[in-house]
């Protein structure tokens, strides 16, 4: 025994929790035992390669497989592919170094929760306040895709410095140079104050050259600590066209809607980012908090309607039924496949700690077949454990 390969941790083997070595003696079954351990009763060599993508062992010539052929052809069309995964990755870290900007997290979690309970006035502000933000800078992202310079961007950064936080919008990476944005999506026409913008209705917000200004201070001493001496620039950037700002000081730092192309326009900037700017952005990334506490909204799985939800509008259909159904909201016919396995996937932002079960599942999804929604987990999930402690990951 021993004479084969170790089992990792993870190896999909039925026999046993505890066989720790595959042998190759031609007798692969239950019942071999040794002093060491349990042989593996049930070596399915083509799910290892398939899909575990050679997380295994390395299957031996002559190893006693059935299937052999099969075996090896699909052993070469996996190492294709994961050389294919391996260039397209080197690729991207050399042609594309940008951080992309994904919806954020809590912002997600309130769109799900409107459409399954009634949220407080505060968090549906709060959710607004989100909403406009992310729209603010996915308009943003647009202009720096137009001019082509978006593989300079970093976007969405949350760092600290001594303990203090600080987040960064966007953040174009220069030779020898850095610019921050501070993206607004504000809206209607505002009198500019040193502290204070003023809305004609009255409507107080804080000036934003003052959170700038902190971020830029703060950036810069984080750049000093590791190691790097660059200019940082800093703008304020009004995406929204609907914005207005009178009385704005001709020495401010404040990019305004009919200003930004001219903006964009005027860098000059090389085809590509060279070896240093790469370094620099993957120290930047690295520093990354994607954990950072945001503000928690409390809710419970009981308080919440169950059912599934249209992809294209989001209502709640708490009855499903058949391969496709129409949306009572929008009239769009959803396939309920698809629909399920999104409610699958906003059950786990909403609980990232509870164990996808299908009893589970098949109870988030409202009324309709319990089997469908058990085939969806199956198709789309990877089964772990037996039995009533099976789960989905
Ligand atoms: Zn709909």
């Amino acid at each position: 025994m021993l004479s084969g390969c170790r089992i990792l941790p993870g190896y999909p083997a039925t026999s046993t929790t505890i066989a720790l070595w595959l042998s190759d003696s031609s007798g692969l079954s239950d019942n071999e035992h040794d002093d060491c351990s349990l042989a593996v009763g049930f070596f399915r060599v083509t799910r290892q390669i398939t899909e575990c993508l050679l997380s295994g062992c390395r299957i031996l010539p002559g190893y006693p497989a059935t299937g052999i052929e099969t075996v090896y052809n699909k052993f070469i069309r996996t190492f294709l592919r994961i050389v294919t995964i391996v260039v397209l990755k080197i690729i991207e870290v050399i042609v594309i170094a940008y951080k992309e900007r994904i919806k954020p997290e809590h912002l997600r979690i309130l769109e799900i929760l409107l459409t399954r309970t009634k949220i407080s006035r505060d968090d549906y502000y709060y959710f607004l306040n989100l909403k406009k933000g992310f729209e603010g800078e996915l308009v943003f992202d647009a202009y720096t895709k137009q001019f082509k310079l978006d593989h300079f961007f970093l976007n969405d950064l949350q760092l600290e410095i001594r303990r203090a936080p600080f987040q960064v919008d966007a953040l174009m990476i220069r030779t020898n140079l850095l610019i921050l944005y501070e993206i607004k999506n504000f809206e209607g026409i505002y009198k500019w104050g040193a502290e204070k913008f003023t809305k004609t209705t009255g409507t107080e917000l804080e000036n934003p050259s003052l959170q700038l200004q902190k971020t830029k201070v703060r950036l810069e001493l984080l750049l000093q600590e590791k190691g790097y001496s660059l200019k940082v620039d800093a703008y304020v950037i009004f995406v929204n066209p609907e914005f207005t700002l009178l009385g704005t000081p001709n020495d401010s730092n404040f990019i305004l809607p009919s200003q930004i192309p001219g903006h964009f326009r005027n860098i000059q900037a090389a085809p590509e980012l060279n070896a240093e700017q790469i370094k620099l952005a993957e120290t930047l990334m690295n520093l990354h908090d994607s954990s950072y506490p945001r503000k928690k909204t409390q809710y419970t799985y009981s308080d919440l309607k169950k059912g599934i939800t249209c992809p294209e509008c989001g209502t709640l259909a708490e009855k499903f039924s058949g391969y496709s159904q129409v949306c009572t909201k929008c009239g769009n016919k959803m396939n309920v496949n698809k629909a399920i396995r999104s409610s699958i996937e906003d059950f786990h932002t909403l609980f990232p700690e509870i164990k996808l079960t299908s009893r589970r599942m098949m109870d988030w999804c409202g009324c309709g077949n319990d089997m469908r929604v058990y085939r969806v987990l199956k198709k789309n999930y990877r089964m772990i454990g037996k039995n009533r402690g099976r789960y989905y990951i």
